[in-house]
């Protein structure tokens, strides 16, 4: 599945928030978006007036590039959220957020979403027992997802474990010594840290 390879502090300063895309440095005073907080490109410190349209892509856009989907797939996982019962916008952040890259950041096991994804593709993960490398695997309840034998050693996950500053939600049980997850249950709004309004990503997607 096609990625974003593109500098990826252009799309914190684009959508104006921090989306934590780089790891360590997302929380140092080297953040763009805290030097420069301003679109970037030759005319970002021009006037800026969003229409009502402009606001609904824009939040459109910061959830799709929170957790590193292209347009297609966006559109795929809303296609099916806009299927289920319940509040679509909910339903999407829910989907969104059982991506084992997303799974494996929330666990503390990776400095940052894109990092997760990598690891993931590297196959450094396995869940119930099997080997799984594909970032949009969509973990269930009662799955368990750990770092596989041959990467333990690895000092990666080392050091990742043992600095869960971020906090891991409720609905994820973590033994870091072991360098492993439970999902026990599926994860609420409150817990789902992306910083978007779900409500207009669905009005922009009944108007296109
Ligand atoms: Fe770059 Fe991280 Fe700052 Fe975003 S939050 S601009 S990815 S350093």
């Amino acid at each position: 599945m096609a990625r974003y390879t593109g500098p990826v502090c252009r799309l914190c300063r684009r959508e104006g928030v921090k989306l934590y895309l780089k790891g360590e440095k997302c929380f140092t005073d080297k953040c763009p978006v805290s030097r420069r907080a301003y679109p970037p490109g030759q005319h970002g410190q021009g006037r800026r007036k969003l229409s009502e349209y402009g606001v609904q892509l824009r939040e459109k856009q910061k959830a799709r590039r929170t957790y590193g989907i292209m347009e297609g797939q966006f559109a795929r996982y809303f296609g099916k959220a806009s299927k289920q019962t319940g509040v679509t916008g909910q339903a999407l952040l829910e989907s969104l957020e059982r991506r084992l890259d997303n799974v494996v950041y929330r666990m503390g096991l990776a400095s940052s979403r894109p990092e997760a994804r990598q690891l993931v593709r590297h196959g450094h993960f396995q869940v119930n027992g099997r080997r799984v490398d594909i970032p949009s695997y969509s973990v269930k309840t009662g799955d368990v997802v750990e770092v596989r034998e041959a990467s333990r050693q690895k000092t990666r996950f080392k050091e990742m474990a043992q600095s869960t500053s971020r906090g891991i939600p409720a609905w994820l049980e973590v033994d870091a010594e072991a360098l492993r997850g439970t999902v026990v249950r599926m994860p609420n709004r409150e817990e789902i840290d992306a910083p978007v309004q779900e409500q207009l990503i669905v009005e922009w997607y009944s108007r296109v």
